[in-house]
């Protein structure tokens, strides 16, 4: 089987300064797939590297049998992936629902609009007229996340969505996760919270110093091999 997403060798570099060195990642439709690693691993960056915010070689990153490396983002965006960036960057100008239309501007049909949206999350229904900005940590997070789905993407990209949020909300987030996945949407989540990592994903991928220090399926790996592969062996022995 074709896999929805693949890189091989993908290395990326900030000036002179390597950050990957080499990623080989690969993805079948409708996984969830998580990738998890200590600050300054390479997560965001290789989430980067596949949305053309990070100069990458056109071979190195195929979807859907075709190369996309360092297309422009709004090219990779039409071609079906989107993300939901750390931070979450709303547009503080504008308010939920025009955030969220934001997302519908790619023009990819879809099962998502408004309306499933707002199904799924009520909180967006509920103050759909006020300034994104205007709402808490966990209700800006949803929108940032409604506003990729808006996108109708056949890959979903997550960079670090529980980042300092309470609990029940991340809770939350993850309990939509299985709405998401239920009509073939593939997802990946960078995730710094491991326990969260391991119940939500089917496969883990740890990365370590810009390299893939394990990769297997969430339910197989113990937590002696993911402390291993988080921090390092000498490290390791410390945890
Ligand atoms: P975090 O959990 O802290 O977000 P991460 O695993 O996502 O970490 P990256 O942000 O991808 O890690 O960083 C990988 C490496 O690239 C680090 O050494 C980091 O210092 C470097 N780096 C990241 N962004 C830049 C940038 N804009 N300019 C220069 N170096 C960068």
């Amino acid at each position: 089987m074709t896999a929805l997403l693949e890189t091989q060798g993908l290395k990326a570099f900030y000036g002179d300064a390597q950050a990957l060195f080499g990623i080989d990642f690969s993805l079948a439709q409708g996984e969830l797939v998580a990738i998890i690693g200590a600050n300054g691993a390479g997560k965001s960056t290789f989430l980067k590297s596949l949305t053309g915010l990070v100069r990458a070689p056109r071979e190195a990153i195929h979807f859907k049998g075709e190369p996309i490396g360092g297309l422009p983002p709004g090219e990779i965006v039409r071609r079906g992936l989107a993300m939901v960036p750390e931070g979450r960057r709303l547009f503080p100008s504008l308010s939920v629902e025009e955030n969220l239309l934001m997302g519908a501007t790619a023009g990819r049909k879809g099962p998502w609009d408004l309306q499933r949206l707002y199904a799924l999350f009520p909180i967006l229904a509920e103050k759909r007229q006020q300034p994104g900005t205007s709402l808490s940590g966990g209700q800006q997070q949803i929108v940032a996340l409604g506003r990729a789905l808006m996108s109708n993407p056949e890959l979903l990209l997550c960079d670090e969505l529980s980042l300092g949020l309470a609990p029940i909300v991340i809770r939350e987030i993850y309990a939509a996760m299985p709405t998401i996945t239920g009509e073939g949407m593939t997802v990946v989540i960078v995730e710094q919270d491991v326990t969260m990592a391991r119940q939500v994903s089917q496969r883990i991928y740890c990365l370590q110093e810009g390299r893939v220090s394990l990769e297997g399926r969430s339910c197989d790996l113990t937590r002696e091999q993911i402390s291993q592969a988080y921090f390092g062996i000498g490290e390791a022995a410390h945890a």
